[in-house]
């Protein structure tokens, strides 16, 4: 990964923002001809990290998503919410072919319940936990906080 210290800078191109963001000014004000990095703390671990010149390019010109978005997740939780998503489409599918039978096999459903739960660490609401946690109750502890998944 390049430019981890974010002090690299990449030219501001406002014509390759999504039509909102070209209404608003995000992060820079009218000024601003370059994006810096910018510093950011994790929701997921709580340390702070920069979001680069380069990714914000990325973010705000290639993704169009809007200038006022930020990060939540630092790049490790990042990597680790990308793995447990994997792991939960996986358990989600199985649930979706064999409900009968995977609702009644306690350990994959305590294993969802460790990764829907450590997922809400994450900040990923997920509603299925509740529904799990009526299957098996007591597996796993609730998990605090979930914030909701903003996209
Ligand atoms: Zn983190």
């Amino acid at each position: 990964m390049e430019d981890m210290d974010g002090k690299g800078k990449v030219p501001i191109d406002r014509g390759a923002w999504s039509p909102s963001s070209r209404r608003s000014l995000g992060h820079y004000d009218e000024h601003a001809t370059e994006y810096e990095g910018i510093r950011c703390r994790c929701y997921g671990c709580g340390l702070s990290f920069v979001c680069s010149a380069e990714e914000q390019r990325d973010v705000y010109e290639v993704q169009k998503r809007h200038v006022s978005w930020l990060p939540k997740l630092c790049p490790l939780c990042s990597a680790k919410l990308a793995d447990l998503r994997a792991r939960d489409g996986v358990m989600q599918a199985r649930w979706n072919r064999e409900k009968e039978s995977a609702s009644q096999d306690a350990a994959f459903v305590r294993e969802w319940q460790e990764v829907i739960g450590a997922m809400s660490t994450l900040g990923v609401d997920k509603s299925m936990a509740i529904h799990l946690k009526r299957l098996n109750p007591g597996a796993v502890t609730e998990p605090n906080g979930a914030a909701p998944d903003l996209p």
